[in-house]
């Protein structure tokens, strides 16, 4: 039996983007051999998402709609359709045709060679370049050259992996993007394909550059939670005792000064506003570990969910062969 296949599709406002991509997505699936389901959650649409996905869904009982209550962000979308797939390989991908499935075979296909993750790679990207190309370009490098994990763009939304590997993720914020590190940093394997990009038809883009700026606070986070959750006190506590060096260092450098060399320099404001920031910006990213650590505590204890689902279509049956 060939592996199921979801694709899972997050839709805010995109009513005019509904129809043709049900059908570039009928060209495509159905010839694959895999039986497979569609997922597309609408992230609390104000258009007329809701009324095409619920015709969609009336005619073809592989199409499953989620209404969420109100609208989450594209990765809680994202999760709700991870959250409701039966599949065995998950294939998330935009629901406004920049990405394209026709893509998906080429994708399938790296799975076939023996990787868990396959990321897409928009190597001609058609959004706006300086909004968002450039930046872009800053975070994947930062992302690759701190996560260890080589991809060229994380933020593409097109990707096919296996079930297994986001078992005990949680998604939130700006995450998505860091499925593939996630999974590799627990032993999977992981590659890139170039896929196609296509400018957007209708409807806008629901981002800017503060977009980029999320992705970077997010993948701060990511970061060091993953390696100090257990022990929040090697890093504050590391911290801490490399401060109280530094200021030891300091205090006997003024002391060498004033007795040994005779002269003073500490007198001008200059040394104490440079360190004087420095710290500040250092336990301004600190507070924002311990916040941080703190919301996933309250999250996890409260087991809070990170979307609510209005209500569903198709999403009672058994599965569907192709
Ligand atoms: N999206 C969503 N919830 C949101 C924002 C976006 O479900 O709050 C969906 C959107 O409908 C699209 C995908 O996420 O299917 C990517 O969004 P967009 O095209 O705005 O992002 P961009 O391509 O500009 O990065
Ligand atoms: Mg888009």
């Amino acid at each position: 039996m060939p592996d199921m296949l979801s694709i899972i599709i997050p839709l805010y406002n995109e009513q005019d983007n509904i129809g043709p991509l049900a059908e570039k997505l009928d060209a495509v699936l159905p010839s694959l051999g895999n039986p497979f389901e569609i997922i597309l959650v609408n992230d609390g649409s104000t258009d007329d998402t809701r009324a095409r996905l619920d015709a969609l869904a009336a005619g073809n009982d592989r199409v499953r709609v989620v209404h969420l209550r109100r609208n989450f962000g594209q990765t809680a979308a994202m999760m709700a359709g991870i959250d409701l797939a039966r599949g065995d390989i998950l294939i998330p991908m935009d629901g406004d045709l920049q990405n394209d499935p026709a893509d998906i075979p080429r994708l399938l296909a790296k799975l076939d060679e023996g990787f868990d993750v396959v990321s897409g790679w928009r190597k001609d990207r058609k959004d706006n370049p300086i909004k968002r190309n450039f930046p872009s370009k800053v975070a994947n490098g930062l992302i690759s050259a701190i996560s260890g994990v080589r991809l060229h763009d994380y933020g593409c939304s097109l990707k096919a992996y296996r079930r297994a590997i986001i078992k005990g993720v949680k998604l939130y914020g700006e995450m998505h993007r860091f499925i593939p590190i996630h999974a590799a940093w627990q032993g999977a394997r992981v590659t890139e394909v170039g896929v196609t990009h296509h400018p957007r038809i209708h409807g806008q883009s629901k981002y800017g550059i503060e977009r980029t700026i999320k992705v970077i606070l997010d993948l701060m986070t990511v970061k060091f939670l993953d390696k100090y959750a257990q022990k929040p006190m090697y890093l504050f506590g590391g911290f801490g005792l490399a401060s109280l060096l530094v200021s030891a260092f300091f205090f006997v450098f003024m002391l060498y000064c004033k007795f040994v060399l005779g002269k003073s320099f500490i007198e001008t404001p200059l040394p104490l506003a440079v360190v004087m920031f420095l710290l500040i910006g250092i336990m301004a990213i600190f507070m924002g570990l311990i916040a941080e650590i703190l919301m996933r505590t309250y999250h996890e204890s409260q087991d809070k969910p990170t979307y609510i689902v209005d209500c569903t279509r198709n999403c009672k049956e058994p599965k569907s062969g192709p």
